[in-house]
């Protein structure tokens, strides 16, 4: 045991001090000093205690840990971007962006109409040294200035996640840096706070290529699945519709872009889950229907085309209000209101998509908060200030931290009744 008192931690000397008092003693009050500063606190060896960041001369206050400023290089490889970034946070839990380096597959996969993960893959292994070069370059700062290094570690395509979380794991160990292995979904979750200093707790809309779920961000960690959908993200459906109408990839935009010259009543396709109790989506059926639309009319004139992606657009945004409306009205019940509707994922550039996000919004009486487009889309400062919030609360993790393809935000969500073996499952 030692005596109460008589530890002290200078803010430069190492973790060694740290490690071998928390080997020696199960409980002791441990003081800190830090820029003239000293608070006490009573650790104990048996709970998730911030050990790292009380090496870097973190102050310890009541509940939270607050410190000074600590930069963060975050890597992103779970899908088709290879990024990397560096990020300020701020001892008042503000941030800066320093360095955002994001470079788009999109012309590796072009050919092939979707994401091939093999090909992501070695693209990540390509390129990924380059971009975490440009990162630190053009941060201004060298990799010893850092307080962590981040990387996704999942979900996402495994043979990129692995590429990106073996060479953070190496940039930490050459580097004798705190590792935080991020969940991607989290990344997308806390970017509001980031770019808007948002308060907890709000409702996060995230719909990408991969994900469609509405989430009560509760706090760092805290994370509440409202809805999800039972087969295809949304992105992935608007990507599919453009293939089967003969649209170039990726096929979002390009949906976008041809329903402004159609005619969005022509079809009447269905509105998925529409009135349904709990705030889940459905895209798979619509799309079936859409197909099938198009295998009647064809040969496709233009016109065709813009008619039936306007159509599907109207059928997307009228499921998605009604979805979404719900996931407010649960978080509402569980939680209050929500500081905001948050949208992130690549569906959130869709001009007709962010103005239903407007009434959901308007219509609970919040606001709605879209971070930038390039912070919306996977990058590097997402992970980056994910990682750095955790480190403030001390969350970081080890060499054995595993890349993961599944990884529940929330993870005692559990998938509706009759789903439990579709995507909603997972
Ligand atoms: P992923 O995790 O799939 O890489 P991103 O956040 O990079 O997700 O978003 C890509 C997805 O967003 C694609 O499915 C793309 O079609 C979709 N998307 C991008 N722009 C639009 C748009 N304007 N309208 C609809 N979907 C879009
Ligand atoms: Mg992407």
């Amino acid at each position: 045991m030692l005596e109460p008192d008589r530890f002290w931690l200078d803010r430069n000397r190492g973790s060694d001090l740290l490690f071998d008092a928390f080997l020696k003693a199960n409980r002791y009050p441990l003081r800190i000093k830090s820029g003239g500063m000293v608070r006490s606190k009573t650790l104990q060896a048996d709970t998730q205690t911030p050990l790292w960041p009380i090496a870097q001369g973190l102050i310890l206050g009541n509940d939270t840990a607050m410190l000074a400023s600590s930069l963060v290089l975050g890597i992103e490889t779970t899908c088709d971007e290879t990024a990397a970034a560096v990020i300020e946070r701020r001892s008042d839990g503000t941030g800066r962006i320093l360095s955002n380096v994001v470079h788009s597959q999109t012309e590796e996969h072009a050919a092939f109409g979707g994401v091939v993960p093999e090909i992501a893959a070695r693209a990540h292994v390509d390129l990924l040294d380059g971009i975490v070069g440009r990162a630190i370059k053009e941060s201004g700062i060298g990799f010893a200035q850092l307080a962590a290094v981040a990387a996704a570690a999942g979900p996402g395509l495994i043979g990129g996640v692995i590429v990106g979380l073996t060479t953070a794991k190496a940039i930490a160990m050459v580097h004798d840096t705190p590792l935080i292995a991020v969940n991607h979904l989290e990344a997308h979750a806390l970017t509001p706070r980031l770019t808007d200093a948002l308060e907890f707790p709000y409702c996060l809309f995230l719909a990408s290529g991969g994900h469609t779920q509405t989430v009560a961000v509760v706090g760092v960690g805290n994370y509440v699945r409202l809805g999800t959908t039972v087969d295809d993200a949304m992105g992935e459906a608007f990507d599919k519709v453009a293939k089967m109408l003969g649209l170039p990839y990726p096929g979002g935009p390009e949906v976008e872009r041809t329903a402004s010259g159609g005619d969005p009543n022509r079809f009447a396709f269905p509105r998925p889950m529409l009135g349904r109790a709990d705030a889940n989506f459905s895209l798979s059926g619509l799309k079936t229907a859409v197909r099938n639309e198009a295998s009647r009319l064809m040969p496709l004139q233009p016109q065709d085309i813009s008619d039936l992606c306007a159509s599907f657009q109207a059928a997307v945004l009228e499921s998605m209000a009604d979805r979404l409306s719900v996931g407010l009205r649960l978080f509402q019940e569980r939680f209050g209101p929500p500081h905001a509707l948050v949208a992130a994922g690549g569906v959130a550039a869709n001009q007709a998509i962010r103005g239903a996000l407007q009434d959901v919004a308007a219509k609970a009486q919040t606001r709605l908060i879209i971070p930038p487009p390039a912070l919306c889309t996977d990058n590097g400062a997402m992970i980056a200030w994910a990682g750095a919030e955790r480190l403030a609360l001390g969350l970081i993790d080890t060499m054995d931290a595993p890349p993961r393809a599944r990884w529940l935000l929330d993870e005692n969500a559990i998938a509706p009744a009759g789903f439990a073996n579709t995507r909603a499952g997972f």
